[in-house]
């Protein structure tokens, strides 16, 4: 990619997009393509195709996804599974008519199998059953996945795909209900604090262990990837820390100061038990990331509600 490179990037204005965005105008790109989900339904095969012909992208980031927390993964397994087939479909079919010379799909690591060996590695993909609770999600995704290998194998494009462990960052969905744990426990928490409600619920017993990244790390090594040349079509990007949800719930809680108590709803889904990633390729191409927990979840604490 050069400065001036015709850059696309899908959901620009998403936790992982807008980190995306904000890495490339930080390196100097200036050519950067955005569409609001207004001004282009990702779902529509026609739109994506109009779209790609007036816009012409040389390089194509995707990360615009259906995405939510367990429960919402739940709720509309539908919507999970056929928006982001079509994303992945019109998305990476339109790069390959117009000869875009790199395109990074991202994934995530509930692609992997739910009893994979630990640390999870590329070449565990499809190897035993998904975990039920993201399986429409996983299945698209492995589905994009596919399609850039075969894309690759049979029309000699350069898809790559990137397999993010969980995310975290300031354009999260902050829904108690639909997000992710790290946004939904922080404004429950704080919720909880200035109602000055006596305890706080938790989904799950506590004990699933997840690994954690803010998205600006994940911005600089989706960057890296479409800069450096990279034999990999599939490339894991893990911070290599792991955290039990009780550990975090705690982190949490002294961050936003609430001092009531935390009570583990066991009634609802743990979800998969471990899924850390073995991240040596993309560490061996460079990348460490830079942001801890600690003061990742500072620093989204002090932007998003100060
Ligand atoms: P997952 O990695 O796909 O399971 O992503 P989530 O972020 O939705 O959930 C991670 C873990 O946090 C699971 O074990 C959840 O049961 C647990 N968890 C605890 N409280 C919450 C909550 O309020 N929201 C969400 N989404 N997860 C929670």
């Amino acid at each position: 990619m050069d400065k001036s490179s015709r850059i696309y990037i899908a959901g620009h204005m998403g936790l992982v997009g807008s980190a995306i965005h904000q890495a490339l105008t930080n390196k100097g790109y200036k050519n950067l393509i955005c569409k609001t989900h207004d001004e282009l339904d990702l779902c529509n095969a026609e739109a994506t195709a109009r779209f790609f012909q007036t816009e012409k992208p040389d390089y194509v980031f995707i990360a615009a996804a259906k995405v939510g927390g367990i429960q919402a993964n739940l709720k509309y397994p539908a919507d999970f599974l056929y928006q982001n087939l079509m994303i992945a479909s019109h998305l990476i079919h339109q790069s390959y008519l117009h000869n875009i010379q790199k395109l990074l799909f991202l994934g995530s690591s509930c692609i992997y199998p739910k009893h994979s060996p630990q640390p999870i590695s590329e070449h565990d993909l499809l190897t035993g059953p998904l975990e039920y609770t993201n399986e429409p999600y996983a299945i698209a995704k492995i589905a994009g996945i596919k399609l850039c290998q075969t894309y690759n194998r049979q029309h000699g494009c350069h898809f790559i795909s990137a397999m993010p462990c969980n995310l975290y960052g300031i354009n999260d969905n902050f829904n108690t209900e639909t997000g992710h744990v790290i946004p939904a426990l922080m404004k429950r928490m704080l919720d909880a604090r200035i109602s000055n409600q006596p305890y706080v619920e938790i989904w799950g017993t506590g004990n699933p262990l997840r690994e954690f990244l803010h998205a600006d790390d994940l911005a600089n090594a989706c960057v890296l990837i479409m800069e450096k040349t990279c034999k990999k079509d599939i490339i894991n990007i893990g911070s290599g820390e792991e955290i039990s949800i009780r550990d975090l719930a705690l982190l949490i809680k002294k961050i936003t100061k609430y001092k009531g108590e935390l009570i583990f709803n066991e009634s609802q889904p743990d979800g998969t038990p471990r899924k850390i990633l073995n991240s040596s390729v993309i560490r061996q191409m460079g990348w460490n990331p830079k942001i801890s927990l600690e003061k990742g979840l500072l620093q989204i604490y002090k932007t998003v509600f100060n």
